[in-house]
């Protein structure tokens, strides 16, 4: 099927029947190919790939959703979701703006009412993708377990398996795992989390509204995600000083921020390959 029939039918499924007017690509994913789409009535986005792994757009649209259900931080709206043999796509809302005075405030201050969401135990009900890696999940009901054992564990086998790890770091990991208790708390909130919010992943709409992106959902302890605000950077200090405000990160959190960061460092070194390994070790070693 041409890319061009694609489009169209996908409009039509969804009643916009209206003159598709142009097709522009979006760079700045990393994995799936994406368009603007204009047609005589509205702009849409649309992300699409093929061969996608099973239920990876299905995961997206209910990660999208559960946050939306929370009514507190804006995400597009999936117009339509299409999974097939050959391809899959999303059909959303065309988010796009300029940042304002407010927009930093705003996206802290509406995560934090986000993170005030609760789910039924910590971890999820469904595996789901970070990046192209699939994460396995469950919940439990404690959060250290469920990090070490659905987040840590399975990173560290897979880095081993690549062959990224040398036995001494290995057997560190294998002793910072035992120790987790050190530094995380086992009775966290499960606080609903987008779980890949890197700077990437929050786009500004109409009137500096901030809006999240591509989530890979979970509950759990929200300074997980703020954690991994802080490592590749992308959000600014309002952001921060009004998400405390709501939602007050512990004085113990700079203990175990690099802790946090580490599962998302593991995660990049398993994608993307050694250049994360000096960071990764560098953490190993200062806990163990
Ligand atoms: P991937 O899953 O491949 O990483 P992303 O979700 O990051 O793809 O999106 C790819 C690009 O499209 C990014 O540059 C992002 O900013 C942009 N983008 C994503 N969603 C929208 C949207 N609803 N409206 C406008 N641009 C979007």
């Amino acid at each position: 099927m041409k890319m061009k029939d694609i489009f169209q039918k996908a409009l039509q499924s969804i009643g916009d029947d209206s003159t598709l007017l142009n097709v522009k690509p979006v760079s700045g994913g990393d994995i799936n190919e994406a368009y603007l789409l204009r047609t005589e009535k509205q702009q849409y986005f649309m992300k699409f790939r093929k061969n996608a792994p099973k239920h990876f757009f299905k995961l997206e649209k209910i990660g999208l959703e559960s946050i939306k259900n929370t009514n507190t931080i804006a995400v597009p709206t999936v117009f339509k979701r299409e999974e097939n043999d050959h391809f899959g796509y999303l059909l959303m809302e065309w988010i796009e703006g300029d940042r304002t005075d407010k927009t930093g405030e705003l996206l802290g201050r509406n995560l934090a009412l986000m993170h005030q969401c609760t789910g039924p135990g910590f971890g999820y009900s469904k595996d789901t993708y970070i990046g192209n890696l699939l994460q396995p999940n469950d919940f439990y009901n404690n959060w250290i377990d469920y990090y070490r054992e659905c987040r840590l564990v399975p990173q560290i086998q897979r880095a081993y398996k690549n062959n990224y790890l040398s036995l001494q770091i290995r057997k560190k990991c294998e002793r910072l795992l035992e120790r987790l208790e050190e530094w995380i708390p086992p009775k966290s909130k499960a606080s609903l989390l987008h779980g890949d919010l890197w700077g990437g992943n929050w786009l500004t709409g109409k009137n500096g509204i901030p809006y999240l992106i591509d989530p890979s959902i979970l509950y759990g302890d929200h300074e997980f995600e703020i954690a991994f605000t802080e490592l590749f950077g992308g959000f600014p200090t309002e952001f921060y000083k009004a998400y405390n405000e709501v939602m007050p990160l512990s004085l113990e959190y700079g203990e175990r921020k690099l802790l946090y960061q580490l599962y998302y460092l593991f995660v990049h070194l398993n994608l993307f390959g050694t250049t994360y390994l000096e960071s990764v070790t560098r953490i190993v070693h200062k806990y163990i």
